[in-house]
């Protein structure tokens, strides 16, 4: 028997990069200690008012089918962030509740795509999103995001990808890079959706933690909001990476369909999930803001230490949980890099290369573990980036 090629092209375009990954979790389930900076999972759980709620929900018999489109509550408050953060004007009719911004991703896509029209995304990017693309039966086409450019997509390369395509893909603030896109950046993507008919889709799951700069939405643009569709989660935000709640955020039409394709698809998100997340939003920036606090504590750590030596060059930092490390000075790639780190140092990362092409050379540091273990990890990476290229 044979399985669907929609199946089997997923994840066609992965390196060994993630190997670094489960390597690190064969040695953990050995017992050997790893530090490991892969992921982005927060080091602390859900606050417990949140979890309170959340069972509070449950025990009152919230526990049967949920509003398939997500509750009015949540719905509305969710605009309602919306409105005061961006300025746009939202209701409720303008989102759709998902298990997760993952899932929104891929709902956002099959409502804009027929298969094999082309999709644009920037390279590097997270892990998911060209397996995402080409789930929705979508062509993926890359646009190389250089480091020599910030990582960021210039006017001139969308503008040259954009022939034939339907829509563009972009995240800010960015995993892998941990870049925010600045105004002109922004300014450049409009314009080409714009003159080109583009749907934009704007993953925007990071839009709490910023450090440096601004967090801008493209949907506030001029002539953006009826072509773009925003993915937001409780995952970043809230460390409620398991709890699986998001939302795509658009014009109500595209929203009425959406509720349509989750009716055939996920049914809609636990009604104690959606309650747990009303409440957490409810608590306002305050929450927000202790969440997203060790991830700056840890990021000022890394660029003074990084500062001490001249070997390894951080990509300045301004959003999202990582840092982007460039090692080309050491002479390896990523990929050497990370699997040498781990049999060497018991830490993990990611090698550039797991996130495309355009991150070769680099390596991912998740600022996922508690600052005392966080510092002497970056050390203990800075000295081995060192000794490898006293031996190069
Ligand atoms: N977008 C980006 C850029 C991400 O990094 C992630 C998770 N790491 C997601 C979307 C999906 O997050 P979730 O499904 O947990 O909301």
């Amino acid at each position: 028997m044979e399985i669907a090629n929609r199946m089997v092209t997923l994840s066609c375009d992965g390196t060994d990069g993630w190997d670094v990954f489960y390597r690190a979790r064969r040695m953990k389930e050995s017992g050997i200690s790893v530090t490991e900076l892969t992921i982005g999972e927060h080091d602390i759980g859900t606050d417990l008012n949140i979890l309170i709620e959340m069972n509070r929900s449950a025990q009152a018999g919230n526990t049967g089918y949920a509003a398939v489109p997500g509750t009015d509550e949540l719905r509305e408050t969710v605009a309602r962030r919306i409105n005061e953060r961006t300025g746009v004007s939202t209701t409720a009719a303008n989102i759709l509740i998902t298990p997760g911004g993952q899932a929104a991703l891929f709902a956002a896509h099959l409502a804009v795509l027929d298969p094999g029209e082309v999709a644009l995304y920037c390279d590097p990017y997270y892990a998911t999103y060209p397996g995402t693309l080409r789930a929705a039966g979508a062509i993926d086409r890359s646009i190389e995001c250089i480091p020599e450019n910030n990582f960021q997509p210039q006017k001139s390369q969308i503008q040259a990808a954009a022939n034939g395509a339907k829509c563009l893909l972009v995240n800010s603030p960015n995993n892998p890079t941990g870049v925010v896109y600045d105004k002109n950046t922004w300014l450049g993507i409009a314009e080409v959706c714009v003159q080109k008919d583009l749907w934009l889709i704007s993953d925007e799951v990071y839009d709490s933690q910023v450090w440096e700069g601004e967090h801008i939405t493209p949907r506030s643009l001029p002539k953006m909001e009826p072509r773009t569709l925003v993915i937001g989660s409780m995952s970043k935000s809230h460390a409620m990476t398991g709890s699986r709640v998001g939302w795509v955020c658009g014009p109500e039409t595209v929203i009425t369909h959406l509720i349509n394709l989750a009716t055939h698809t996920t049914y809609g998100v636990p009604g104690y999930i959606q309650d747990a997340a009303n409440f957490a939003l409810n608590q306002g920036s305050k929450l927000e803001m202790e969440v997203a606090a060790p991830f700056d504590r840890r990021r000022k750590i890394a660029v003074k230490l990084i500062a001490m030596q001249k070997i390894i060059k951080a990509v300045p930092c301004s959003g999202a949980m990582y840092m982007m490390l460039d090692i080309r000075n050491t002479g390896l790639t990523g990929e050497v890099f990370a699997n040498r780190l781990l049999d060497k140092k018991n830490i993990a990362v990611m090698p550039g290369e797991s996130f495309g092409r355009s991150a070769k050379g680099h390596i991912r540091v998740a600022m996922t573990v508690d600052d005392e273990r966080f510092k002497k990890a970056l050390e203990e990476l800075l000295k081995f980036a060192a000794e490898e290229q006293t031996k190069s």
